[in-house]
């Protein structure tokens, strides 16, 4: 943002000393930048920026592919902001329109980023990280390797295996970390920090995402879904919310949210719903306490399970969802 100035005495006053101090160490030129976070499913990454974010915004659970939309996430601090874009899995193959929109997410978050963070477990890099590194290689994108999960790991295994990355893109960095136990993730923003642009800070301090509340709340009940759910399930689900009327005071003492979960076929209706209603209750009680933490307010929550199995092939829809 440019301020104009007023001309008049009023600025000749105002002109600061151009001698500096000598003795007050200058502050090193402020940071900032947008960082993609990609890699294979389920290997840490909506775990790590909610580390990074030390907040929860990007969902996680244990099963790939919890994450469908780059969630945009922002660490601000005196010196840098951090802006993280937290990808869908990498995928080679596509099926539908579902895992196509997915994929060019990736595409699009990879050129326009400053920085890229690969996350990879503790294993031998696979065909996924192979193609990776081979597009962030040839583009130049400047790049950091997270090895994440190493407390699963005997830690003299590691430098075998960092070398096999580094094999891979030699100019990368490779850090070690733990997201779930938060080891390492102090060090890998040092490191990003030092590779990010001289820039102003684009957003507010207490900006911490561009989703709105009412995406986070169909997220929040998504991943519900996926932790309590087995098998396909979860992926024949998507999650729309209704309504979103915040509490006035009056007749509405809570924020009322309605959600609607379409599922593709009416036995998968069923599960969900449980015996008496008994799942779908713990899946809502359960995301309705974690809007409750993250927006700060009491929320009245109501889920709804229809059969709608064109969910997938209808762009109109994954445009309104937000996939
Ligand atoms: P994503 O699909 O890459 O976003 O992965 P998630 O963040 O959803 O994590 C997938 C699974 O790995 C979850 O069960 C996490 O609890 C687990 N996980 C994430 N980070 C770590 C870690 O540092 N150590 C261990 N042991 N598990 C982790
Ligand atoms: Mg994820």
């Amino acid at each position: 943002m440019t301020h104009e100035k007023t001309p008049g005495k009023l600025s000749r006053v105002k002109a600061t000393p151009s001698i500096e101090n000598p003795r007050i160490p200058k502050r090193p030129p402020h940071r900032m930048g947008f960082v993609t976070i990609m890699g294979r499913p389920n290997v840490g990454k909506s775990t790590l920026q909610n580390a990074l974010l030390d907040q929860k915004l990007a969902i996680t659970s244990p099963k790939p592919q919890t994450t469908r939309q780059q969630l945009l996430g922002v660490l601000t601090h005196k010196g840098y902001q951090i802006v993280f874009w937290d990808t869908p899995g990498y995928m080679h193959r596509t099926r539908d329109a579902l895992d196509r929109r997915m994929l060019s997410h990736v595409q699009e978050s990879m050129l326009a980023a400053d920085l890229a963070l690969l996350v990879v477990e503790p294993k031998p890099p696979g065909n996924i990280e192979k193609n990776l590194l081979k597009i962030l290689s040839q583009e130049n994108t400047l790049t950091i390797l997270v090895i994440n999960k190493v407390d699963t790991i005997n830690k003299l295994s590691l430098l075998p295996l960092m070398e096999s990355y580094i094999e891979l893109y030699p100019d990368m960095e490779v850090v070690p970390i733990s997201a779930i136990q938060n080891d390492g993730t102090d060090l890998l923003i040092q490191l990003m920090v030092k590779h990010l642009p001289q820039r102003d800070a684009e957003y507010g301090e207490d900006e911490i995402t561009d989703r709105s509340e009412r995406y986070l709340a169909s997220e929040f009940v998504r991943e519900q879904l996926f932790r309590a759910f087995g098998k396909e399930i979860p992926y024949d689900t998507a999650v729309e919310v209704e309504q979103f009327q915040e509490a006035n005071g009056a007749d509405r003492l809570k924020d009322y949210i309605q959600v609607v979960v379409y599922v593709n076929k009416p036995s998968q209706r069923r599960i969900l719903i449980g015996k008496g209603g008994i799942a779908m209750k713990s899946v809502s009680t359960a995301a309705r306490l974690q809007m409750e933490e993250v927006f700060g307010r009491p929320i009245f929550l109501e889920v709804w399970v229809q059969v709608w199995n064109e969910w997938r092939n209808d762009p109109a829809f994954l445009e309104d969802v937000g996939y």
